[in-house]
């Protein structure tokens, strides 16, 4: 694992130039942080490889009890397209240094760099068999891996709609564990004593990030009433900007959307937004003649129950909220399907306290957004499934604890 960290490294330019062709994304980003953030994975994992133990159990009786860890076996990894690469190995790492073989489908829409993967781990020296990449479809190619029968674990990155099918999937087979990462619509709760400059920056980059193709993106933006005004004004100056373009121009901060499955989704449910009475505030069109292409699009008065604010769109697509008080904005919050990410924006230690330990959510930020790090367990609540990746719980979720016992003194047998 180590070695193939160092080969990753090699090969920076390329795994993230295979997404960009792929997905989209911006290369410049791809190459200084997210392929290079992949090589951390894997030495993260590398390093707990060798501290996977178990416990010495407090037994009532006169009995020794202890657990161990044991690899679950076949491992299915089901893949999404909106980070290839780093999706990839967030499932493969912990996996590998868990002792489980594999087989990884990744998205039909960017097979590339999970092919690329294949290769660069053979050239590190995983054995043949251990990790095993398929390219297809979900409902034949993905569906397999659910329901079968030697197939002892299933990870699944995707939709909350396919992620009901791949667990009633393995409910019908060998009912093999699963662990989901779903979709979400989360909440950026930006209070009047924020700096507004600063929290019109988080609340773009929060949505627009990889072109809002991002589970955690911050879709709805509550904003307190005390600088609501003033924080409209500067997003909309700020939205209007915004570069969209060749996702490989250093200048451009937002590439096309990953397919057009995708587009024409974004843009009906832009459509929806202004047929359900929400205002425009910017975007709202596709731009450039050719491409994929949306403009950064914000709309104001939105209410909690229209379908903009409920249903994840995964484009670039904000809906700003007006509330009052704290509790307003805790309730609203929390008024989704989903959990599985939520920012706050406030210096006021008792309102941060309060509304991350308020919302249903399994991750929160206080003062920045999407910011993650390798030791830091991230995966939903609700909707938005159960099972982590990143950290030592990532790990786990490929282990099986088995306890042993035994009389501690001489056996009555
Ligand atoms: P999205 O809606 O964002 O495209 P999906 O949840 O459809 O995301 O896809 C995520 C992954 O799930 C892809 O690798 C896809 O091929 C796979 N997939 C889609 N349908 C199924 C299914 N019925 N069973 C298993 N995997 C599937």
């Amino acid at each position: 694992m180590m070695k193939l960290a160092d080969i990753i490294d090699e090969n920076v330019e390329e795994l993230a130039a295979l997404d960009t062709v792929d997905n989209g994304k911006l290369f410049g980003l791809s190459k200084d942080w997210e392929i290079p953030g992949v090589a951390e994975c894997l030495r993260y994992y590398a390093g707990a490889a060798d501290k996977i133990h178990g416990e010495t159990l407090k037994m009532s009786r006169e009995l020794q009890g202890y657990t161990l860890r044991e690899p679950m076996g076949v491992v299915g990894h089901i893949i999404p397209w909106n980070f290839p690469t780093s999706a990839f190995f967030l499932k493969v790492a912990p996996a590998l240094a868990a002792g489980c073989t594999m087989v990884v489908k990744p998205a039909e829409q960017t097979p590339l760099s999970a092919l690329y993967c294949g290769h660069l781990a053979k050239q590190a020296g995983v054995p043949d068999g251990v990790l095993n990449v398929i390219t297809g479809f979900g409902p034949t190619a993905g569906a397999a891996i659910c329901s079968h029968m030697d197939v002892d674990k299933v990870s699944f990155t995707g939709s909350t709609e396919v992620g009901r099918l791949v667990m009633q999937a393995a409910a019908m087979s060998n009912l093999k564990p699963v662990s989901l990462e779903l979709g979400g619509k989360s909440p950026l709760i930006i209070f009047d004593d924020a700096d507004v400059d600063k929290a019109t920056d988080l609340a773009l980059l929060g949505v627009l990030s990889n072109k809002g193709e991002i589970c955690a993106a911050g879709s709805r933006v509550f904003v307190q009433e005390g600088i609501y005004d003033e924080f409209v004004k500067k997003l909309s100056e700020k939205a209007k900007t915004w570069v969209v373009g060749d996702p490989f121009d250093p200048k451009v901060r937002q590439g096309p959307q990953a397919n057009k499955t995708q587009f024409d989704k974004i843009l009906s449910y832009i459509e929806h937004g202004k047929r359900e009475g929400a205002t425009l505030l910017t975007g709202g069109r596709p731009c450039r003649e050719k491409g994929y292409y949306i403009e950064p699009t914000v709309f104001t008065n939105v209410t909690d129950n229209m379908v903009i604010a409920r249903d994840e769109i995964f484009g670039p697509v904000m809906s700003l909220m007006k509330f009052k008080t704290v509790d307003e904005a805790i309730k609203r919050a929390n008024d989704t399907r989903y959990g599985l990410a939520a920012g706050i924006v406030t210096d006021n230690l008792n309102v941060a306290n309060t509304v991350s330990r308020s919302i249903s959510s399994g991750i929160v930020w206080i003062n920045c957004y999407a910011d993650l790090d390798m030791d830091c367990p991230f995966g939903g609540y609700k909707m938005s499934g159960f099972g982590k990746d990143f950290g030592m719980e990532a790990l786990y979720k490929y282990l099986h604890v088995k306890s042993v016992v035994t009389p501690l003194y001489n056996s009555p047998w």
